[in-house]
Parts: structure tokens; C-alpha cells; sequence
């Protein structure tokens, strides 16, 4: 019955019969398929504020893409004749703009002027992005608060062309970090960020190695992913196959027949284990030292066990904490200590929305998923990561359409779907692609970041 009522709101008279009633209706998402030429395709346009510093990087990455670009006058201006000014009065599908020259706040109505004059030529399932610079880095408060404004600016972009299924990110790149700039550009403006907007992508200076395929940049890696049964870690292995990698997938016991059949399917190799076993970060660490070390770690495996707090026992506590963090932790630093982990690795926890907003009744899962944010926000900043170039991230879902969510009786779930920009839920494959781009080994220059995948959830920060 809830699926009859489910698949009528979907269909095209469903869809009509809500916009008639004033409720918000999800604009159909564009997602990467591998039949895609380039990562981009469409027209976009270039924008700029004083002193802009990104110009160049941005004119070299959408080189490799099918872009038409248009400039406006002030970005051809700083381009110095290697761009003419040819705004048109096209629509775009694509609006970018470089403020990270922004030192004053009076200089930030150029960006008001530049977005004012052309978002509502922006095309449905459009990208917004804005360049800008780590504030904390600035060299005056004046500075510091002008490019902190620009997050401001994207988030409310971002709630602005949520509707027609565009999205918006600032993207900040640190001095000296301009040719890092590339991965993260890439894959915002592609379709494989169709379910993340309203985010901060912080990107700072490392080395990175020259892709020769981006359809499989993850050619010749080893990717642990543990929970790869189903559901998201499903999604992730599929996907992180699909860009190169060959497969560990870790589960319990009980999900022996489901994770031999994902492993069959990717030619991965597959290991049972429960997480939280002392004996499982050694046969982790073994299974993945026979294939040469591993280049991508995906803690993936979760669980729930809601309760309020008063009437949480203290085994559901402890167990939500242990599989969702500890375990996490202890696995890593097993990895760490017999250099399981290759130079140049990716290190990914998955959190959730819940850990940064709170949840009622989530107290051990809130605090779990908090928990993986923290331990990237340390590791990201320790010496024993940046001596092997290891980056460390995490995502953030938000409402997934899994097994779990639908479990979630009707119409909470129809409502707790809808309360993000974008009025829909993602699907596993978005929290997917943002792991894929993490491993990504031209994203070395992207560790300490948690990105939220949830369509710009009305939750959390
Ligand atoms: P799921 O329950 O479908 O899958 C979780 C997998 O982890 C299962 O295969 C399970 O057997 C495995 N697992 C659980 N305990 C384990 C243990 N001790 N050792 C080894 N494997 C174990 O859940 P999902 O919806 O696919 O979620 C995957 C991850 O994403 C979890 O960390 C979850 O907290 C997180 N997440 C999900 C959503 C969502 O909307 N579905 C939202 C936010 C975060």
C-alpha cells in the first residue's frame, strides 16, 4: 500500500497534482553515467572579484571538459587577453565565480552583482561554485571576514537554486595549493555531486600524481570497505570498482552469502569478520597485505539502536559506539603500525547528518558519528599521516533511500526526505561518488574535510 502511494507522488500527475497544491516537488537529479565523455558538459560562466587568483586554474581544468565558457568583463579583465569577454545572455549551466582576491567586505558586491545579473540563468540540475580562500589563513580580520562570507553566500545560493535541482559549494584553496584545485573542481561541477549542496571544500597543498584516466583513477588500488554487503558499502565497492580499484569487503558472519556475491561480481576478495573482534584488525591488515598494501580505507560498516537516553540500555550504548568509532579507530592504527597503508592513501569514515545536528532518540549513534569527525578533523593535522601523504575525510549523509530508511514508517518518511533543499533523498551511489573522490589520488590536497551528502539537510550546521 505505502509503496502504491509512494510510486502516484512520483509519477508525472503525482508530481503535477503536488505543485498544484503548493507543495515543493523534487526536480529529477542528473547522475554520472559511463557513457560520459567528459566530466562536464554545457555553458558556463566565469566570474571574478579583485585580484582574483584562481583564474588560470579554473581556464586549464575546464580545458579537459566539453565547456563552452563565457567570461564576464571582470574575469577576461584579469585573464589579460587570454579570454575575451563574451558573456552572453545564454542560460548556463554552470556559474563560477573567483573571490578569492576578496580582502574588504565593501569589494563582496561584485559578487552580489555577478550572481544578481545571472542566476536565473541558471539551468536546472545547474552548479553554482564559488572560489575563495581558508579565512583562518588571511593576513587581516578585514580579510578573514570577507572570505568567511562567502560561505554564508554559497549556503543561501545554494537554499536559492535548490529547487530546480542546482546546487551550490565554496571550494577554498590554500596559498601555494592553486594546482590542487583541479580534483575537487572536477567533481563538484560534474554530475557526481548531484546530491551534495550548500558545502565547504577545503583544499590545501600536496603532491599529487598526473591522472591517466579519469574515467578510472583508481586503476591499480586496493580499497578496504567494510560493511560492503549492501546497502551504501555496496554502493561504495560497486563504485570504487567501477573507477579501478579491486575490492576488500568486510562483514559479519550472518552476511556471508550477500558479500560473496558483491565480491564475485567485482572480482573482490571477501573477509568475515565482525569489526569489533580483537582478532579483526590483524586479519584485515593480513588480507590486505597479500595484495600489496592498501590505498583506500572505507569505514562504512554501521548500525542503529535507538533509544531516548533513559531508556537506552547500557549494552546498546556501548555497541553502537564500538562498531561505529572504536572499532574504526583500532583498525587504522593497525593499518598505521605494519604499514598496511600505501604512501599517497586515503583514509574515509562515514558519520552522518545526525552526528552534526543531533538526533532525538540517537544519542549513542550522534555521539559515534560525532566522534568520526573529530578523529579527521586530529588526524588530518598529524605528522604520522603527512610523512606517507595520507589524507583523511568523512562523509555526511543525510536521508539515503537504503534498507534502513525504508523501514521508516510512511509519511515520515516521505517528510524526512523532503527536508533538504533539494526535496528528495539521495541514493547510496551519491555517498559513493564522494568516497571515490576522497580516494581519488589527485585529491591529495583534500584531507580534514566532512562533507555532508544530504541535499543541503535543514539540520545541522
Ligand atoms: P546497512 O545496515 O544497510 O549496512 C551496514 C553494513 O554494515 C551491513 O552490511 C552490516 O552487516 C555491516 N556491519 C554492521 N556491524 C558490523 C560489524 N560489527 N562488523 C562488520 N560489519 C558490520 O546500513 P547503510 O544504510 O548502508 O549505512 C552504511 C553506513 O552509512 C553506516 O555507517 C550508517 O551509519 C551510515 N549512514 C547511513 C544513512 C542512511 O540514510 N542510510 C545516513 C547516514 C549515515
Amino acid at each position: 500500500m505505502s509503496d502504491r502511494i509512494e510510486k502516484l507522488i512520483n509519477s508525472a500527475a503525482g508530481k503535477k497534482l503536488l505543485g498544484a497544491m503548493g507543495v515543493t516537488v523534487a526536480t529529477d537529479l542528473q547522475r554520472y553515467n559511463t557513457s560520459q565523455t567528459s566530466y562536464f558538459a554545457g555553458t558556463v560562466l566565469v566570474g571574478a572579484g579583485e585580484n582574483a587568483k584562481l583564474l588560470p586554474n579554473i581556464q586549464t581544468n575546464l580545458k579537459d571538459s566539453d565547456a563552452q565558457v563565457f567570461y564576464s568583463p571582470d574575469a577576461a579583465a584579469q585573464l589579460a587577453g587570454d579570454a575575451d569577454s563574451n558573456a552572453s545572455s545564454e542560460r548556463y549551466q554552470a556559474l563560477i565565480f573567483d573571490g578569492s582576491g576578496f580582502v574588504d567586505a565593501t569589494e563582496l558586491v561584485s559578487a552580489y552583482r555577478f550572481f544578481n545579473a545571472n542566476i536565473r540563468k541558471l539551468k536546472s540540475s545547474g552548479r553554482i561554485v564559488i572560489l575563495g580562500r581558508p579565512h583562518l589563513q588571511c593576513k587581516t580580520p578585514e580579510a578573514a571576514a570577507t572570505q568567511r562570507a562567502l560561505e554564508g553566500l554559497s549556503r543561501s545560493l545554494a537554499k536559492e537554486v535548490g529547487g530546480k535541482g542546482a546546487t551550490a559549494q565554496l571550494i577554498t584553496v590554500a596559498e601555494g595549493a592553486e594546482a590542487n584545485l583541479d580534483s575537487s573542481l572536477r567533481f563538484i561541477l560534474s554530475p557526481k555531486s548531484a546530491y551534495i549542496s550548500g558545502q565547504v571544500i577545503k583544499v590545501r597543498s600536496a603532491d599529487t600524481p598526473a591522472i591517466a584516466d579519469w574515467h578510472k583513477p583508481l586503476a591499480g588500488k586496493i580499497a578496504l570497505v567494510t560493511g560492503a554487503s549492501r546497502g551504501i558499502g555496496e554502493a561504495i565497492a560497486d563504485t570504487l570498482a567501477r573507477d579501478g580499484a579491486t575490492i576488500v569487503g568486510v562483514d559479519v558472519a550472518p552476511m556471508e552469502a550477500d558479500l560473496n556475491k558483491v565480491m564475485a561480481r567485482l572480482n573482490g576478495k571477501a573477509v568475515i569478520a565482525d569489526i569489533t573482534s580483537a582478532d579483526a584488525p590483524a586479519s584485515i591488515a593480513k588480507a590486505l597485505s597479500e595484495l600489496g598494501g592498501a590505498d583506500i580505507i572505507v569505514h562504512n560498516a554501521g548500525v542503529t539502536r535507538d533509544k531516548t537516553i533513559a531508556n537506552m540500555n547500557e549494552q546498546q550504548w556501548q555497541m553502537t559506539l564500538d562498531i561505529n568509532l572504536a572499532a574504526a579507530q583500532r583498525i587504522t592504527a593497525e593499518l598505521l603500525k605494519t604499514n598496511t597503508i600505501n604512501d599517497g592513501g586515503s583514509i574515509v569514515g562515514v558519520s552522518s547528518m545526525n552526528g552534526i545536528g543531533g538526533q532525538r532518540g540517537q544519542t549513542n549513534y550522534a555521539a559515534s558519528k560525532a566522534g568520526v569527525i573529530g578523529y579527521v578533523d586530529f588526524m588530518a593535522q598529524s605528522k604520522e599521516l603527512a610523512d606517507k601523504n595520507i589524507t583523511v575525510n568523512a562523509v555526511a549523509p543525510g536521508f539515503i533511500e537504503t534498507a534502513m530508511t525504508a523501514a521508516i514508517p510512511l509519511f515520515t518518511r516521505m517528510f524526512g526526505r523532503r527536508l533538504n533543499s533539494l526535496s528528495q533523498g539521495g541514493l547510496p551511489v551519491d555517498v559513493a561518488e564522494t568516497i571515490s573522490f576522497f580516494g581519488n589520488p589527485a585529491s591529495r590536497g583534500v584531507s580534514g574535510n566532512t562533507v555532508r551528502v544530504c541535499g543541503q539537510s535543514w539540520f545541522g550546521a
